[in-house]
Formats: structure tokens, C-alpha cells, sequence
């Protein structure tokens, strides 16, 4: 089961395949593994103590970043990752990113970007469209049409709590113009856009 991975100088952390969305472009619907590791798909989730146990075997301060990613949607346990990342804070100077999908207020029933303040470093954001509409078709949420709205609320909030907030969009679904409308929209709610190459 791999729970840690290295990508780049970056060590990811997969603790959960669930996810309330079904995006068109997901790589869990293009094969089972990424950037030459074991599939990712965890035929059970991890415990805490399992995930720090696994960091734990990196020599993690010689990385430049730790990145709750994965498979599935990290803040599905949200408070499980919180755990982590306070136990990865007491031990490493390494900084901490989530790669979200904004969703986590919906998810876990309450606003949720505070519980992040002095433990995440970054929040990476898929942005993916520009409108509810095009969100809802591309990402598939089951909360509906509303979560395209739930994820700016986050965004936004996220940049009150931690110090590097993103929102991203895949390249190879998004058009230049798209892609300006994208920039404009995280820079309204005081993100940062950044274009990433579809990796499926
Ligand atoms: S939010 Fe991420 S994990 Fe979930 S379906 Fe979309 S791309 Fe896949």
C-alpha cells in the first residue's frame, strides 16, 4: 500500500480514496498509478499513526514540501490530516500543501479553512471552470450545483487562515480565455491562478 511518495522534491501523502467528485479528466478513471509508483489505490485507509510512521522513513527536512494529494479528496479526513500535520510541525521545517478540491465545508458540515491556520503552508485549489455550470460537468460534485460556489467561499476564507492559497486549472481543458477569466476570478478572492499540464 503506498501511502508516502515521492514526486520531484516533494514528498505526497495518500490517505483516502474517497472524493465527492467525479471529474471528466480524473486519473483515477485513466489507469491505477502515477509518476512510476505502486497504484495508489489504498485498499483500506491508512491509520495516523501509519501515515506519520511513513513520513517518518523520509528524511523529510531534505524536501522542500509535504503534499496531502492522493487519489481521493485529503479533506474527506480532514481531521485526520490536521493530526498529521501537527505531528509533521512538532518534528520537520518541511512546509505542508493540501491539494483540494474546495469542497471541504460541504463535506465535513461546517467552514473549515480556520482549522487550517499554523499547520498548512499552501492550499492548492482545482479551480477547473468558471461558472457553476461548467463545474458542475466537469467535476460531477454530488452536492450539485451549489459546490461551485462552496469552493470559492473556501478559497476565499482559505486566505484568511494560511499563507499561500492557489487555485488551478488543467491546461488541456481549458482555453486561453478560460484560462485569463480563471486568473481574474482567483485573484478576486485573493488567490493566486497557476495553468497545470493534465497528467493523466
Ligand atoms: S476532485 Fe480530484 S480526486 Fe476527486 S474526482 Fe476530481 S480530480 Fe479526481
Amino acid at each position: 500500500m503506498t501511502i508516502t511518495y515521492k514526486v520531484k522534491n516533494g514528498i505526497y501523502v495518500n490517505m483516502t480514496n474517497r472524493c465527492p467528485c467525479a471529474c471528466t479528466f480524473c486519473l483515477r478513471q485513466n489507469g491505477d498509478g502515477v509518476y512510476g509508483s505502486d497504484s495508489l489505490w489504498l485498499e483500506r485507509e491508512p491509520t495516523v499513526k501509519e501515515v506519520c510512521e511513513s513520513i517518518d522513513a523520509w528524511e523529510l527536512d531534505q524536501y522542500d514540501e509535504l503534499v496531502f494529494c492522493g487519489y481521493g479528496e485529503p479533506t474527506e479526513r480532514l481531521d485526520d490530516l490536521l493530526k498529521v500535520a501537527a505531528y509533521v510541525k512538532s518534528r520537520y521545517k518541511t512546509p505542508i500543501r493540501i491539494n483540494t478540491n474546495g469542497l471541504s465545508d460541504l463535506i465535513n458540515g461546517q467552514e473549515t479553512a480556520p482549522e487550517l491556520r499554523g499547520l498548512i503552508d499552501t492550499v492548492s485549489v482545482s479551480l477547473n471552470a468558471t461558472n457553476a455550470q461548467d463545474y458542475l460537468r466537469l467535476c460531477r460534485p454530488k452536492f450539485g450545483i451549489g459546490s461551485f460556489d462552496a469552493m470559492l467561499a473556501f478559497t476565499r476564507a482559505c486566505t484568511e487562515s494560511v499563507p499561500h492559497v492557489v487555485m488551478t486549472v488543467v491546461d488541456v481543458v481549458t482555453s486561453k480565455e478560460q484560462q485569463e477569466k480563471s486568473r481574474l476570478l482567483a485573484e478576486s478572492l485573493g488567490a493566486r491562478l497557476r495553468v497545470r499540464a493534465f497528467e493523466g
